[in-house]
């Protein structure tokens, strides 16, 4: 039997913990006045601590010092860190996830949310892979592909240029679709990972309008879902309150911003940022292009 309290992972070295702790709280302390910037508690603005190709060591490193959410890119990657590591963490896939491996994901009961769902396909094979015994449904970001690059997965944006009302966008159609035929998942927002190859070069006008894009994408869904779902429901029961957005605030969230370019993205209404190197250093090689 493996407990949270039977943890049996190789420490890291002294040297590397004041490493990794001086690192996570230089992103609190930039995350925080960022926040007192636009005049909101820093508690509300989560950072996720992308540990993806780094030891449970360092994750531990983070989790000690008051860090709780993590992300991973990698489905067996996840599954072995969490088999290892703190019940109290909770997971967020941030990668590409194929529906034969939607199962395996879901059997990590502290999965707390998948950022990458961008097809009834990946919702229906979740929403019918998470155990029975579930306590809260699984949190879900529909993925938007903002910079519009082949190489990037994920739905188109919504803009009020091509809004038509008359006929649902995918957007639409995939939130409709998990908020009403996916009662294991919980629609709580959306996010980007925008033009990568730009963030780093200070185009910023470029990754703004990523940003914008997504936050625009944003508002014109939540108008849309606090309608009702529109006007067309094809036999779905109109009258019943459908549950979407962060459980205390009620709001869409937005995921957005990452260690080049997360203060501008706090700045631009950002309510997740996922901070990988910024914490942790830089990976290897082979990663700069995922
Ligand atoms: C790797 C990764 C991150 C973290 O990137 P850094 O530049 O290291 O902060 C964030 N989001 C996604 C989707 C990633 O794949």
């Amino acid at each position: 039997m493996s407990t949270s309290t039977n943890i049996e992972i190789q420490k890291a070295t002294a040297e590397r913990t004041a490493e990794i702790r001086e690192s996570l709280a230089d992103i609190r302390a930039r995350v925080a006045s960022a926040a007192q910037a636009l005049a909101v508690n820093s508690e509300s603005r989560k950072i996720v601590a992308v540990s993806k190709y780094k030891p449970s060591a360092d994750i531990l490193v983070c989790y000690e010092y008051g860090q709780r959410d993590f992300g991973e890119n990698y489905v067996q990657e996840l599954v072995d860190k969490a088999k290892e590591l703190p019940s109290e963490i909770q997971w967020h896939f941030i990668g590409t996830l194929q529906s034969n491996k939607a199962k395996l994901l879901a059997s990590v009961p502290n999965l707390h949310t998948v950022q990458t769902i961008s097809s009834e396909k990946i919702a229906n094979a979740l929403n019918k892979a998470l155990p029975t015994n579930r306590n809260t449904p699984l949190n879900v970001l529909l993925q938007i592909n903002t910079s519009g690059e082949d190489s990037k997965s994920g739905l188109s944006p919504l803009s009020p240029s091509s809004f038509d009302s008359s006929q649902l966008s995918d957007v639409q159609k995939l939130a409709k679709h998990i908020v009403t035929l996916c009662p294991n998942l919980h629609l709580q927002g959306l996010m980007t990972i925008g033009a990568l190859d730009l963030s780093l070069s200070a185009n910023e006008m470029e990754r703004n309008a990523d940003f914008e894009r997504l936050k625009q994408t944003r508002d014109i869904l939540v108008r849309w879902l606090q309608d009702g779902l529109g006007s067309s429901h094809d036999g779905v029961n109109v009258s019943k309150r459908w549950r979407w957005g962060d459980e205390s605030t009620g709001k869409l969230l937005l995921s957005m911003g990452m260690s080049s370019d997360f203060e501008a993205a706090l700045k631009a209404g950002s309510d997740i940022v996922r901070v990988g190197t910024g914490i942790f250093g830089s990976r290897k090689t082979k990663l700069s292009s995922t």
